[in-house]
């Protein structure tokens, strides 16, 4: 089911790209770059506020930005996205429990609704849905109602229908919002599943530390501007400190990890700082307070 054998290497390129909304007197995305090469997943980390839901509508073609500009395999976003390259599992995503339509046909949807007269579909692509169904693991509650999933089931459902028209990147903004830890783990599993047998280029979103750590094999922290982390050797517990150093920084004067300084080392390892650490996630990264000042983004 790799669908794209001969795609060019660079599946979104992202160049100085800076975007101010309407009214607001500084940009949510400043002098933005990235690439992702075909096939690749890219994560990108940041806090709340960050500019993350606003990167992923310019590179969807939804927000034009005011400087830089976006390619998608060589295309403007609105040719890639007009021409279903594009799969895009927005943010919050919520159904009314009263919702008339059955899991399955929210994803029959995805394609049917392109077909003239939009009622049946042709037997391939029943067996594509099924088939997308099966690999997100909704088979078993196909036929409930789609007001009725939890919010992991009904995020798994909105993949399967990202993955309907054939695109050749999926985006996912917040994926793991309102999932419980079982469900995370799960989550990284169906990633790994999809991009397994799509060969799907990704490129997701989120604050949360565990969705990018698990479903990504590159990393980048946003906060207004990028800091990229090239990880050739994977995500590893350094890496992650770093980014996670980042994205503290990018609290600044918020919560308790304000002012936070981040290192890591293995498990078994003697930590070579000393004082009080916190440990804000089990990847072997602790967090201790901040000694230097302007340390980070
Ligand atoms: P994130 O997804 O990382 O939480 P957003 O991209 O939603 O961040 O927001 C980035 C910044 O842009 C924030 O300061 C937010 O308040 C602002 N912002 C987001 N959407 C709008 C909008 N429609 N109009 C004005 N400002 C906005
Ligand atoms: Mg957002």
């Amino acid at each position: 089911m790799n669908y794209h054998p001969g795609v060019p290497e660079s599946a979104v390129q992202v160049e100085g790209v800076t975007f101010t909304y309407p009214g607001s007197e500084s940009p949510a995305l400043e002098n933005v770059s990235l690439a992702v090469p075909a096939g690749g997943r890219l994560g990108i980390l940041g806090p709340n506020g960050g500019g993350k839901s606003t990167l992923l509508k310019v590179v969807l073609g939804l927000l034009s930005p005011g400087a830089g500009r976006v390619q998608i395999f060589g295309q403007t976003p609105q040719e890639a996205t007009r021409g279903g390259l594009v799969g895009y599992v927005p943010q919050g995503l919520e159904v009314e429990k009263g919702f008339p339509l059955s899991v399955r046909q929210v994803v029959e949807l995805a394609v049917s609704w392109r077909l003239p007269g939009w009622r049946t579909l042709p037997d391939a692509e029943l067996e594509r849905v099924e088939s997308l169904l099966g690999l997100v693991g909704a088979a078993g509650f196909a036929e409930k109602p789609i007001g009725s999933l939890s919010g992991g089931q009904l995020q798994r459902v909105m993949i399967a229908r990202a993955l309907v028209p054939r695109p050749k990147l999926l985006v996912l903004d917040e994926p793991t919002v309102g999932i419980d830890a079982a469900g995370q783990s799960q989550f990284a599993a169906l990633l790994a599943a999809v991009h397994q047998q799509t060969g799907v280029t990704m490129l997701i979103v989120s604050h949360d530390i565990r969705a990018i750590a698990a479903g990504c094999d590159r990393v980048a922290c946003l906060s207004r501007r990028l800091h990229f982390h090239d990880a050739p050797s994977g995500l590893t517990p350094s890496v992650l400190a770093e980014v996670f150093a980042h994205d503290v920084a990018g609290l600044a004067g918020v919560g308790p990890l304000a002012g936070m300084h981040v290192h890591a080392h293995g498990p078994g390892e003697a930590c070579p700082m000393d004082g009080g650490h916190v440990h804000p996630v089990r990847l072997g990264v602790e967090a201790r307070p901040e000694r230097q000042s302007g340390g980070g983004a």
